[in-house]
């Protein structure tokens, strides 16, 4: 028996393999893909950290809690914005090649919503560099990492996490893994947003889904961050460095019209709204420079000539927002211990309480690490002390016959169909009649579900079937997920509701979502 599973290989899973691994513990990554395949690889504008004499945690802790919006709590924060400091020395000394000021130290540049220039970065590639760094090392520690898993379930027992089951994508034979203690790190849940989003397709909420049939608490489900800059047609990422290092965003009439560094939701809904007046909103960095362009954002343009067909050094670029990360996620308490005892979880799944309503660009790439080695000691911790106790037995299943049929009907349409429902209903705004709509639609396609199915029959790679399984953790929670927006009858930070524009006091609180039903929860106590 491994002391822990770690389901997820992206920045948060192996920053926790590497914490965990070195207390001595024995250590099982599985990751439905490959390491340097994860979303964290996307990443390009920068992690926050206060290493600049002008700056301090305390500023970075003031931004954080302010983009927020009041319902982070502040002890998560503050340790987020203290530890982030060695968080981001240590990525350095293990060698991510972070880009230089003349003087030698670490660069940093502006993001929105920071007083200061806050972000490090190696150029417009952060996120993977420090993936490939953070994998170099788990290699280096030789830790096992088992690729082209797919997490099915996990094990429950005597209320207790010990373990998972897993589809080998290769053979398409089911897997039982048993564990002391279990993490998640497998990412958010941007995927119900399908070609709306600038995730990863495969950023499908698998281990939210998991924990939730498992019957762990969700936190904050209804809070969507919408990126403002993705590319018009393919919603391909922009970053916020773009406009961090100078560029601007003007209407069809070529004018400036909001604050280009203002948190991301207000950014959004003023493109948002301008889109609506003006018919499009364009991204100008021309006057940074080509030089410029090419050294600091190189990336950025390469992504803008590709999927746009325009350069950034020469024209303007057309962009919209796009649904781009996922504040809520499995409740975690200070150790990143969910609900269920000895089940851990990181990253993007999680929600460790410090982004609210809306995060701080920066901060996401930040988290992995402080959470992830945290969640790394604190699983090996538990190990330690709690022996496995469940009697094990192996969980062979047949699972593509329980999806092939000739009776099944597929499901890519519905998939697409669900995506044009959350852009459209579950957005940047929303109000009562349409969220209603979209909790009606969601529960009509759950009772669908056990008739829909794939066409291919092969056991091995079967793509087909990792992605239907996919499609059904999504339908799982899209419904917390509209539950809690309707729930929250207020508009909050990326919460923005068009029947109910302001904020009210007694929603100044975590939305948690157990058992079917949506609660408000302020500094533990049921409002
Ligand atoms: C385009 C883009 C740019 C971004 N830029 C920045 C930035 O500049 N700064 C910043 O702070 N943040 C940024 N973010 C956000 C940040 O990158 C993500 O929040 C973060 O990388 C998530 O990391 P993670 O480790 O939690 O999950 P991921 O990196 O998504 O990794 C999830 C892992 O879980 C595995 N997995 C998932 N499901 C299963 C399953 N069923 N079975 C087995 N394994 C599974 C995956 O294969 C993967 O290995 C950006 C995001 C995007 C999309």
């Amino acid at each position: 028996v491994t002391d822990i599973l770690i389901v997820g290989a992206g920045g948060a899973g192996l920053s926790a393999a590497l914490a965990a691994q070195e207390t001595g513990a024995s250590v099982k990554v599985i990751t439905k893909s490959y390491p340097t395949r994860a979303q964290t690889c996307m990443a390009q504008g920068g992690i926050n950290a206060a290493l600049g004499i002008q700056d301090s945690p305390k500023y970075h802790m003031d931004d954080t809690l302010k983009a927020a919006c009041g319902i982070a709590d502040p002890v998560a924060v503050q340790s987020l914005c203290e530890e982030g400091i060695e968080a981001v020395r240590w990525l350095d000394r293990v060698g991510v090649p972070f880009s230089r000021q003349e003087d030698g130290n670490i660069a940093q540049r502006g993001l929105g919503g920071a007083q200061v220039k806050r972000a490090c970065y190696a150029k417009d590639y952060t996120g993977l560099k420090i993936l490939h760094t953070l994998y170099d090392c788990c290699n280096a520690e030789e830790i096992e990492i088992l690729n082209e898993r797919f997490l099915l379930e996990l094990i429950v027992c005597d209320g207790r996490a010990v373990g998972a089951v897993v589809l080998n994508i290769k053979t398409g034979e089911t897997e039982t893994y048993y564990a002391k203690s279990v993490i998640l790190a497998t990412g958010g849940f941007g995927g119900l947003y399908g070609k709306y989003a600038t995730n990863a397709t495969n950023t499908t909420a698998d281990g939210i889904a998991a924990a939730w049939r498992a019957g762990a608490r969700l936190s904050n489900m209804e809070f969507i961050q919408f990126h403002p800059t993705s590319l018009a047609k393919s919603s391909v990422l922009i970053s916020e460095s773009a406009r961090g290092e100078g560029g601007y965003l003007v209407n069809a009439f070529k004018e400036r019209f909001t604050d280009e560094l203002a948190p991301r939701d207000k950014v959004s809904r003023a493109i948002y709204e301008e889109l609506q007046k003006s018919g499009a909103v364009y991204l100008d960095i021309r006057h940074l420079g080509e030089a410029f362009i090419e050294e600091a954002l190189p990336q950025e343009r390469k992504l803008a000539k590709l999927y746009e067909g325009v350069d950034p050094a020469s024209e303007l670029v057309p962009i919209k927002p796009a649904a781009h990360y996922t504040m809520g996620g499995i409740e975690v308490d200070d150790k990143t211990q969910s609900s269920i005892e000895g089940l851990f979880a990181v990253g993007e799944c999680a929600d460790h309480r410090v982004h609210g309503a809306n995060r701080l660009g920066g901060n996401s790439l930040l988290e992995l690490v402080v959470f992830g080695k945290r969640a790394g000691k604190n699983a090996a911790a538990y190990a330690a002390n709690n022996m496995l106790t469940c009697s094990k037995k192996e969980c062979q299943e047949d699972i593509l016959s329980r999806f092939t049929g000739h009776d099944k009907v597929g499901f890519y349409e519905q998939k697409e169909h669900l995506s044009e429902i959350f852009y459209k209903k579950v957005g940047i705004k929303r109000e009562a009649k349409g969220l209603q709509d979209a909790l009606e639609f969601v529960k009509a396609l759950q009772a669908k579900l056990p008739k829909m199915g794939i066409k291919d029959t092969n056991k091995v790679y079967n793509t087909e079937l990792v992605e239907f399984l996919e499609f059904g953790n999504l339908l799982a929670v899209a419904e917390p997920v509209v539950r809690a927006a309707l729930a929250r009858e207020e508009s909050r930070g990326a919460h923005f509701r068009e029947d109910m524009p302001l904020s009210k006091e007694e929603y100044q609180a975590r939305s948690i979502f157990v058992a079917g039903e949506t609660l408000f929860v302020k500094d533990g106590v049921k409002q």
